[in-house]
């Protein structure tokens, strides 16, 4: 990946890494994997994981595999398989050959649930869930022993196998591990390993009526892939003595050391896939791919590119402890990036008519504009001049306050790239008031954008001309969510999350944009074109807005 801005900061994982390595464990092997369920779309937490994994992969000279965790057939499709192939691909990441799905390991992970039971470490429970969970106990008080825990092997083997063929119903019977009623971690007390389905999955069909259980699928699963570190969220911390339980006692061959680091939280959204699968399900959003979803594909669409996420993923590093990032800092990542690549443009997005009284009437001039002043390479564009112009609504003021650089009656400006105007005359509709025109003049003699007498103005603003801009369409957002963390879909969506912004006018250099094409519209932020643009209307998604425009196009201009 060509990232040379990018240095490598060390944390714990690394550190643990590095040291096995020196070790010769594993014979120096380092080999990771990314294990999404198909159950939704993948979100900036997601990428958070990938970055780790196929970061460390790719520092240690290892490997990283790709491997989809399904084994819950009831939520599990097909679409979200081939769009988390998408965003990890788009991520910048290659997971070569090593593309594996735990349902190709289903029969051996049954053969292992049989040698469990030969060992008299498993067996056949029929009590309900509902039972299960009384017979649990709590965290101050051991728990009950099933009756059916001394079900002899034989038993076990036997009806085991039937729960395979299916004869039995839903919830009748499931496998347990017979492993300690009085553990003080109630994740060991005798967990359920298999249960009964008859549910169609979508690559095995109907071929299976049990499905293990994730804590049973996911060890061996690393176990059979070779894995050597197995790095997951904070969550499954205590359902690490499981892990190596399972794998202790069926004396594999593989046995990963299980890592967990603290899942990303991220302020005014949500990363939990139940809750962006009820936003999506709920139509609070257009989709997955909305531009206000954290999800990879919402932030591709909104003009994100891979370089400032997988640069987000670098800034926040990696911690044993929970924290909240700010929104802000992802903001600042694609600002940054952008910054670098983006092509200056201009853009009036709620325009008022302007027409320059004493410019003549055909006559159009090129103004040169430059592309990108942090990046010379990128060159210089002719943008038109005319009589007619579109500006900013907001950039002129009847009566304006103190300290108003912008448009006022009597108040010189600069058209960036053109000349000085000077508003002469307002005109408004006459029934509502509306000002429906700005009649101007100009200054010839500051074409480009100075004066030759040492003249100084302090606005400088942004225009297009109006026989030659192109009507398109504006998106504007805001934060999903009103509150920083804890968001909840019933009271805490932002109603003003979207804005969207119709008869907005773009230069005419635009007029060949493809979908995907970033932009700074001057003064207004950074944005990208919607796949919804058509050859006669471009629809623009604001990425994010811009800090400090203000100074900037200030220093430029001096
Ligand atoms: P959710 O809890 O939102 O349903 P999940 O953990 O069930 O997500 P998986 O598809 O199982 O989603 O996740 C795949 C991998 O991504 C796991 O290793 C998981 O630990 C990691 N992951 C998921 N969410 C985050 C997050 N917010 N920050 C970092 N890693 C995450
Ligand atoms: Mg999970």
């Amino acid at each position: 990946m060509e990232n040379t801005t990018t240095t490598i900061s060390s944390d714990f994982i690394r550190t643990i890494i590095s040291e096995d390595a020196k070790s010769n464990k594993n014979n120096g092997k380092v080999a990771t994997r990314f294990p999404p369920e198909p159950n939704g779309f993948l979100h900036i937490g997601h990428a958070k994981s990938i970055c780790l994994n196929f970061g460390i992969a790719k520092e240690f000279g290892g490997t990283c595999n790709l491997r989809f965790d399904d084994t819950n057939p009831s939520k599990e499709n097909v679409e979200y398989v081939e769009s988390i192939k998408k965003d990890v691909k788009w991520l910048g990441f290659d997971w070569e050959d090593r593309m594996f799905y735990a349902s190709d390991y289903f029969e051996r992970i049954y053969q292992y649930a049989v040698e469990l039971i030969k060992r008299g470490k498993a067996y056949v429970c029929d009590l309900t869930q509902e039972q299960i969970r009384e017979y649990r106990g709590t965290l101050t008080e051991p728990g009950k022993d099933s009756p059916y825990r001394n079900r002899t092997i034989q038993e076990n083997i036997d009806l085991f196998e039937r729960m395979k063929k299916g004869e039995f119903p839903d919830g009748s019977h499931v496998l347990r591990a017979k492993i300690d009623m009085a553990s003080p971690n109630l994740v060991m007390r005798d967990p359920v390993i298999y249960r009964i389905k008859h549910e169609y999955h979508h690559r095995t069909k109907n071929e299976w009526s049990i499905y293990p259980m994730y804590d049973f699928a996911h060890c061996l699963s690393d176990s059979i892939e070779g894995i050597t570190h197995s790095i997951c969220t904070l969550e499954f911390e205590i359902n690490r003595p499981l892990y190596d339980w399972t794998l202790d006692t069926l004396e594999v061959k593989c046995h990963p050391k299980q890592i967990e680091f603290a899942r990303l939280n991220l302020s005014y959204t949500v990363l939990s896939k139940r809750k962006l699968i009820e936003l999506v399900d709920a139509n609070h959003v257009k989709g997955w791919d909305d531009p206000r979803m954290p999800t990879i594909a919402g932030l591709r669409r909104r003009g994100f590119t891979p370089e400032s996420i997988r640069n987000f993923c670098q800034r926040i590093g990696v911690a044993k402890r929970d924290s909240l990032v700010d929104l802000q800092l992802l903001e600042y990542c694609i600002r940054e990036d952008l910054n670098r690549i983006a092509k200056r443009v201009m853009a009036v997005i709620k325009p008022v008519r302007v027409v320059i009284v004493d410019y003549p009437e055909n006559q159009v001039e090129d103004m040169e504009a430059i592309n990108n002043p942090e990046d010379p390479s990128m060159g210089t564009r002719k943008v038109p001049f005319s009589k007619i112009l579109y500006l900013e609504k907001d950039d002129f003021q009847e009566n304006p306050p103190k300290k108003w650089f912008r448009l006022a009656p009597n108040q010189e400006v600069r058209l960036r790239y053109a000349y000085y105007i000077t508003c002469r005359e307002v005109i408004k509709d006459e029934e509502t008031g509306e000002i429906i025109e700005l009649r101007c003049t100009h200054d010839p003699e500051t074409r480009g954008g100075g004066s030759k007498d040492g003249r100084k103005v302090k606005g400088t603003l942004h225009w297009v001309s109006a026989q030659h801009a192109l009507k398109s369409e504006v998106r504007l957002y805001e934060n999903l969510f009103l509150k920083s963390e804890s968001n909840e879909l019933d009271n805490d969506l932002n109603p003003k999350s979207i804005e969207i912004i119709k008869d907005c006018y773009v230069e005419q250099s635009l007029a060949n944009s493809k979908i995907g094409d970033l932009y700074q519209f001057e003064r207004q932020g950074y944005f990208c074109v919607d796949h919804d643009s058509k050859e006669d209307n471009l629809v623009f998604n604001r990425t994010v807005t811009l800090k400090d425009t203000w100074a900037k196009i200030e220093k430029s201009q001096k």
